[in-house]
């Protein structure tokens, strides 16, 4: 029994990295069996893990096909509005907790990411990165695990802000700014900059969709 849910909970993490990594985007279809093959893995826990993903809402189904879901507007506002809240909160206590090293990969992420500003792509997973590191200094196990789900519906989203021109560097620029806020203990500071940070991703994916800045991909 135990073997069959080591198996099963292998399937599933590596078909939401899938999703997460790109590999399968919005609207794209996911067939059990060419699943079964790709990960060298029975069709049966493949079958589990593309049921549990659908109870969770991460593939819809039409017609006897599963598919990637997307988020229409109306959800990508409400996730943006929860990660706001909790992110800020996670900066906030962060500030309060972080231990100096925590504090030194933080700003060394930053350095590393400015490096990426050309590659929407890398930019994009080194930014997940950066965020879950901040996550992780909040040392708050509850809050983690929220942020997983959040960032998790993320995956969800087949562009990202990080591709709009010039925003890359900017958004590194934000990422600093919180940091600093999180070395000096501010804790009010760092919330403020995390919510304005992602308030600025929002604004800048919504005229993306509405074409009115260019991608640079
Ligand atoms: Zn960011």
């Amino acid at each position: 029994m135990a073997s069959t849910k080591e198996a099963q909970k292998d399937a599933y993490d590596l078909i939401l990295d899938a999703i997460d990594t790109g590999l399968y985007g919005p609207g794209d279809r996911l067939v059990e069996s060419e699943l079964a093959e790709r990960f060298g893995m029975s069709r049966t826990p493949i079958r589990e893990a593309l049921q549990r993903l659908e109870t969770q809402s991460m593939l819809t189904r039409t017609g006897r096909s599963l598919i990637v879901a997307s988020l229409d507007h109306g959800q990508l506002a409400d996730l943006y509005i929860v990660r706001a809240e909790l992110e800020g909160l996670a900066a906030r206590l962060a500030a309060q907790h972080a231990t100096p090293e925590e504090v030194r990969v933080l700003h060394a992420m930053v350095d590393h990411d400015l490096g990426l500003v050309n590659d929407p792509r890398l930019l994009a997973r080194a930014n997940r990165r950066f965020h879950k590191q901040l996550h992780l200094a909040s040392h708050n196990r509850y809050l983690i695990d929220q942020l997983e789900l959040v960032h998790r519906s993320m995956a969800l989203l087949a562009t990202t802000s990080l591709a709009a021109d010039g925003r890359g560097v900017q958004a590194l620029e934000e990422h600093r700014g919180i940091v600093t806020a999180i070395e000096k203990g501010a804790g009010d500071a760092a919330a403020e900059a995390l919510k304005k940070h992602l308030s600025f991703a929002f604004e800048t994916r919504l005229k993306l969709d509405a074409g009115e800045v260019e991608a640079n991909r």
